[in-house]
This record gives structure tokens, C-alpha cells and sequence, in this order.
């Protein structure tokens, strides 16, 4: 349930003192698949996002739903296999919103070109039958006519490979609809402001602050999930008022090329 329908439910539970197994703080994309998760389990789950839905991190990705193909070159075999299921899963289930997107890596030396292609060759093999495509080795000429702004000076050769791309925002939207949908209690522009706890230290309750009319509204629970992002740290000291800084915030840029990213006249 979401909307004006969910805050209606949210006041009657309130009232008749219910209480949730779980309540998620925070609807970027970790928040939204912990709730996806506890409401397909079967508990009783709330989410709360003070803004927008994605509207922090979750709307500003490079949009790639890859298979983690640069922790294959930290050797981290086990999360490469566990990324590349995941995206063929997405690409499975949310055909609307995951595209496949080939991708070229200029190569400098034949020492670049064989380790790339060998590399890239292990990432499909470890996609099994959720691969998005064949890699393969491509010719100088081929890649400069796909990467066109390429020097040719050095340049050997390329690899081609698959990879997603999704809409970041779209999917944590379908995400709200499927928690909704699977019983779970969705809301936005609802902030938390305070967590509360027995004399034992456990957090029962949570104080939401509605952002739009400033009623504020304690909720009973078993369980609380910070899935907050970069503002960990604020619901973090709210349990432990001592807590040291967690997180250091920084920027991020990827900067990819990408075979289809060039419009026709570039071609
Ligand atoms: C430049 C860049 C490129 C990236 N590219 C990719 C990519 O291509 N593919 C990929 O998979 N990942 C990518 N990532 C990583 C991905 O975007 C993040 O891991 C993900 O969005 C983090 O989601 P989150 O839910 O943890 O945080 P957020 O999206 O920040 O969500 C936290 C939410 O908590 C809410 N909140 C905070 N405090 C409260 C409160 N007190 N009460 C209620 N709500 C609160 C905030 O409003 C916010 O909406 C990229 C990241 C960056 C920075």
C-alpha cells in the first residue's frame, strides 16, 4: 500500500497498537530489496523514505547492471558469480527496464588483447546460461569504427563484451509496487526522527516525522533496517548517540565507453 491509502493504514495501526517485524529506514535501492525481501518472507514490514523514492545515490548511477567484471580482476571469483545470476535474473524478470549494452576495451599490446579476451571469455562462462552475449576479440579497424574519438596511434585492438543497463529510478519505482503488492506498507516523505528503546536497550519504537504536515507518528517493531546510504551515520547515533563516523562521503564518476552510446552521425 502506498500514498494517502498508506498513511490512513499507518494511523490505524498506530491506534489499535500493532506491531511491525520489521521497519526498513530509507527507499534508495538497498532499502527497497531488504523490503522486497521481508514482505515476500512473509513479515510484517514497513519502509520509510523521507524524500523521493531514489531520490539520493539510487537515481544517480552509471546504470549498469553488470556482472562485476572489474572484481574479476580483483580475483573476487565468488561475488563475479553471484553479480552475473543476479543480472540475468533482472534481465529475466524486469525485460522492461534491463537492456543489453555491448561495450569495447581499446587493447595497447597483444599482451592487453590476450588478457582481456581471456579474462572476458571467463566472465561469460561464469554468466552460464544468463549471459548477455559473447565476448570476442575485434579488430583495430573495427574498434576505431566503434569508438571512433579513439588515437589509432597505439592502439592493437579491442574486446567486445555484454553488459546491462537499467533504469535506475524506474526499477526502485516497480520495487515500491511489488512490496505494495506483497502486503508490505510503503511510505514517503516520512522522516525518522528518533528510535526508541525498552530498558533492555532494544529499539521497539520509531518516531516518523510526515514531512508534508509535520504529524509525527511512533511505530512498534521488532526489527529496524538502516539502509540509509551515505546517512547511515544520523540513524546510526540515533541508537548510539556516541557512535563514531562510519562513513566518509565522496563523489564518484565513471566514465565508460560504450558502443551504443554514440549517436549515428558519430559512426
Ligand atoms: C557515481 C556512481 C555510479 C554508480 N553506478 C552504479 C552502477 O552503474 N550500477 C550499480 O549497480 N550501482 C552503481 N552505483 C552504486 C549504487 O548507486 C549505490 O550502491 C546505491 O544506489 C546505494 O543505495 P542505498 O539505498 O544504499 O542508498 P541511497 O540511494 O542513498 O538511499 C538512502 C535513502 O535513505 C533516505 N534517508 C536518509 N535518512 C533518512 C531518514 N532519517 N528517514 C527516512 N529516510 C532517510 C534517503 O533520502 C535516501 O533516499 C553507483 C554509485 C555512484 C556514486
Amino acid at each position: 500500500m502506498t500514498g494517502d491509502a498508506a498513511i490512513g493504514e499507518l494511523k490505524k495501526k498506530v491506534k489499535a497498537g500493532e506491531e511491525w517485524d520489521v521497519v526498513i529506514i530509507g527507499g534508495g535501492a538497498t532499502g527497497l530489496g531488504a523490503a522486497l525481501e521481508a514482505a515476500t518472507r512473509g513479515y510484517k514490514t514497513l519502509l520509510v523514505e523521507q524524500a523521493d523514492f531514489a531520490k539520493s545515490t539510487s537515481s544517480k548511477s552509471t546504470k549498469l547492471v553488470h556482472g562485476g567484471v572489474r572484481y574479476l580482476a580483483q580475483g573476487d571469483v565468488a561475488l563475479v558469480r553471484e553479480a552475473s545470476i543476479e543480472r540475468g535474473l533482472l534481465t529475466k524478470n524486469a525485460p522492461h527496464l534491463v537492456h543489453n549494452t555491448s561495450f569495447v576495451i581499446p587493447a595497447y599490446s597483444l599482451w592487453d588483447s590476450i588478457m582481456y579476451t581471456v579474462g572476458l571469455k571467463l566472465y561469460d562462462w561464469m554468466a552460464g546460461r544468463l549471459s548477455l552475449g559473447r565476448s570476442r576479440h575485434i579488430s583495430k579497424r573495427e574498434t576505431l569504427k566503434r569508438l571512433p574519438t579513439l588515437s589509432p596511434a597505439r592502439l592493437s585492438a579491442g574486446i567486445l563484451y555484454h553488459d546491462g543497463q537499467f533504469d535506475d529510478s524506474r526499477l526502485a519505482i516497480n520495487l515500491v509496487q511489488t512490496i505494495a503488492e506483497q502486503g508490505g506498507l510503503v511510505l514517503n516523505y516520512m522522516k525518522v526522527t528518533g528510535l526508541e528503546k525498552n530498558s533492555k536497550g532494544k529499539i521497539i519504537k520509531v518516531k516518523l516525522q510526515d514531512v508534508e504536515n509535520n504529524d509525527t507518528h511512533h511505530v512498534m517493531t521488532r526489527g529496524v533496517i538502516n539502509a540509509t546510504g551515505v546517512f547511515a551515520d544520523d540513524v546510526l547515533r540515533m541508537d548510539n548517540p556516541g557512535a563514531r563516523h562510519s562513513i566518509a562521503a565522496s563523489q564518484g564518476v565513471h566514465w565508460c565507453w560504450t558502443a551504443t552510446f554514440y549517436p549515428a552521425t558519430m559512426r
